[in-house]
């Protein structure tokens, strides 16, 4: 069986290392050059894409992975904050094994071993099915490759999943962000909001503007000693405040697109005016990187798969998008994977085929990722909600009274 995975994401390399271990050949194709191109920041993997990713990673390669994570101190529970950096609300973190870690880092890690099954700078540009139940896929060098399953991991605006549904997967919610790091230094550090001590942070201000925070720190405490990843090296990464301003689209100067880093910083910092200068003088501060993203998001109440389960498919954001304020895609990508390879390896044994293991996986991937589109885009109703004087105070008071209504319910 040879598997052609279109996108070297999270989601198509989680599943090119389960079908690796697993003997099937895999071919992976990415516009990108290099698996740093397209940047990110921190992801978020919960309990259940780390226990995917320990199923079907080597053990050493799954040990580098905690070892290039943030550890646990690092994230024990979420907070609400207003512009001002006051607690609105927390939320304590389920204490499942949770994977904080760079988009880069684990993207680097996930190509290990891959080697030749690799194939950097090749942008698919479509596909066909033959008689015999196989498929080609084509590239824009010209080059085609021959298959008997073609998977389209090729994210947010895939044309993988907008070839096979003969429309868009995904609809823009008007909402962008800015998002930077700020390198952790003693001077950055001593201008940390005190509520990111224990886990990352919603700050709601006025405007509809929400500002995630987080501070991602491995060299601090990473989930497993870095040094003990001999065989596979751990991947850590410097220390950074990771933030992220979040707005309806209209709030944002216009031409940002296509503007250079140092302009995003600026901006990102002149849409906090009038909240905490702490705050407003890290956004300023010396950015590793930042860059400016339009939110996407699919139906969760349509049919992330509307077409008839064959040799052509697609998992992650290609078929289920979803902003990233829920901390969600990467960790749903990786189900989508996981629950892939295994009925995958399924019909390599012959108990059953390539189109029946893909109807399980179209069949049961809608329910969670519904879910996790939900989750992911409850966030930004709090930060319309919460985007005036009255309903900030109101949340204010909520919060005294869930505090004690749970101290009462603790006596
Ligand atoms: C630049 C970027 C930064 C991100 N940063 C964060 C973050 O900080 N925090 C967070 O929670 N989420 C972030 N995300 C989203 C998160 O990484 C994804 O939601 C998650 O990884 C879902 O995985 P996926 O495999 O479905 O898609 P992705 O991980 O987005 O992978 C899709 C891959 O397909 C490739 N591709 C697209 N079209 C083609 C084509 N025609 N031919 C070949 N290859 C193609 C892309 O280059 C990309 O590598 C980011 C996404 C991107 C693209």
């Amino acid at each position: 069986m040879r598997v052609i995975i279109i996108g070297a994401g999270i989601g198509g390399l989680a599943l090119a290392q389960a079908l690796h271990r697993a003997g099937i050949e895999v071919s992976v194709h990415d516009r990108d050059r290099t698996v740093a191109d397209t940047g990110g920041y921190r992801l978020h993997l919960d309990g259940t894409a780390c226990a995917a990713l320990r199923r079907h990673l080597p053990p050493a390669l799954y040990q580098a992975l905690l070892g290039s994570s943030a550890g646990d101190a690092s994230f024990r529970r979420f907070a609400v904050l207003d512009h001002r950096m006051r607690l609105l609300a927390e939320e304590p973190r389920e204490r499942d094994e949770t994977l904080l870690v760079g988009r880069i880092p684990l993207r680097r890690l996930l190509t290990y071993g891959l080697d030749d099954a690799l194939r950097f700078g090749s942008a698919y540009t479509g596909h066909e099915v033959r008689g015999d139940a196989t498929v080609v896929a084509r590239f824009a060098d010209g080059s085609t490759v021959h298959g008997d399953l073609l998977v389209g991991a090729d994210g947010v605006g895939s044309r993988v999943a907008r070839a096979l549904a003969g429309r868009p997967t995904s609809h823009p919610l008007g909402v962008s962000g800015l998002a930077g790091r700020t390198h952790l230094t003693d001077a950055t550090r001593a201008l940390l909001p005190a509520a990111l001590r224990s886990g990352p942070a919603l700050a709601v201000g006025p405007g509809g503007i929400g500002v995630f925070l987080s501070v991602h720190d491995p060299v601090a405490g990473t989930a497993v000693d870095a040094t003990t990843c001999t065989d596979v090296p751990a991947d850590v990464e410097p220390g950074d405040l990771v933030w992220g301003v979040n707005a309806a689209d209209r709030a944002f100067p216009a031409g940002l697109r296509s503007a250079a880093p140092m302009e995003l910083q600026r901006s990102a910092a002149a849409m906090l005016e009038g909240w905490d200068g702490a705050l407003r003088a890290l956004v300023a501060a010396e950015a590793g990187a930042v860059g400016f993203f339009g939110f996407h998001a699919a139906d969760p109440d349509g049919d992330p798969t509307p077409w008839p389960s064959g040799v052509v498919t697609a998992i992650g954001d290609a078929v289920h998008a979803m902003p990233p304020t829920g901390g969600r895609a990467a960790a749903t990508a990786i189900r989508d994977a996981d629950l892939l390879a295994t009925r995958l390896i399924e019909a390599r044994t012959g108990t059953t085929t390539i189109p029946l293991a893909v109807h399980g996986y179209e069949r049961r991937m809608p329910a969670y990722a519904a879910d996790a589109i939900r989750e992911s885009l409850a966030p930004l109703a709090w930060m319309r909600r919460l985007s005036t004087p009255g309903t900030r105070y109101l949340a204010h008071a909520g919060l005294a009274t869930v505090a004690t209504a749970r101290r009462l319910r603790r006596g």
